[in-house]
């Protein structure tokens, strides 16, 4: 199992962090040991200073593929759920001058929040998909699928060039602007179409 991150792919985030807005799309992955679940807390880990939230629209891949037409790519998902990309943002800036990857910043323990799927069908657009992220029950993040620069479709497409997907693999599509700071003690909460999906603290 993996987990296939996009950066950048909306295109007022991409601004808000002074990067240019990318010809195609940007990835990144994070390892298992990533991954939360069951809004488990986040431990806020001792070496950044700047833990930055990205509330995501997250797909479960149900199909082995590689070199996927992006026709065909909507076969390879099934399901869809949310996910906090944290990052170390200091870190990552670090990384960023320096021109080197950004793992330490982006696939530390804990980094990878993930909701349980729901199934592709229950939602009646996938084409606007309504994210949003309230910390301390004050709305950060609010955006929509309709928004991505690269679709769920052109992503799977573009990766799958590179990466064969195997059942089981999860995609993190990028995060709408307003990202931020977290501080110990907040609780996050995240909507998809409205509907709650995860609960969490930050400890
Ligand atoms: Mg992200």
């Amino acid at each position: 199992m993996k987990i296939i991150c996009i950066g950048r792919n909306y295109i007022e985030h991409a601004k808000e962090l002074n990067n240019p807005v990318p010809t195609e799309p940007v990835f990144f992955m994070k390892p298992e040991s990533s991954i939360i679940r069951n809004n488990f807390p986040f431990f806020y880990p001792e070496f950044s200073k700047e833990i930055h939230h990205e509330a995501e629209i997250v797909l479960h891949i149900c199909k082995v593929g590689k070199h996927i037409q992006e026709k065909f790519a909507h076969t390879y998902y099934d399901a869809i759920g949310v996910g906090i990309d944290f990052t170390a943002r200091d870190i990552q800036q670090k990384c960023k001058e320096k021109g080197l990857p950004w793992e330490k910043a982006k696939a530390f323990d804990g980094s990878a929040p993930i909701s349980e799927f729901i199934p592709k069908e229950s939602f009646e657009n996938l084409n606007d998909l309504n994210i949003k992220l309230d910390i301390n029950g004050t709305t950060v993040q609010d955006g929509s699928s309709k928004d991505m620069i690269f679709s769920f479709d052109k992503v799977i497409s573009y990766v799958s060039q590179f990466i064969t997907f195997k059942i089981g693999d999860m995609i993190f599509t990028g995060t709408p602007a307003g990202v931020g700071p977290v501080q110990i003690n907040d609780r996050l909460e995240v909507y998809l179409d409205g509907k709650k999906m995860m609960d969490f603290k930050v400890k």
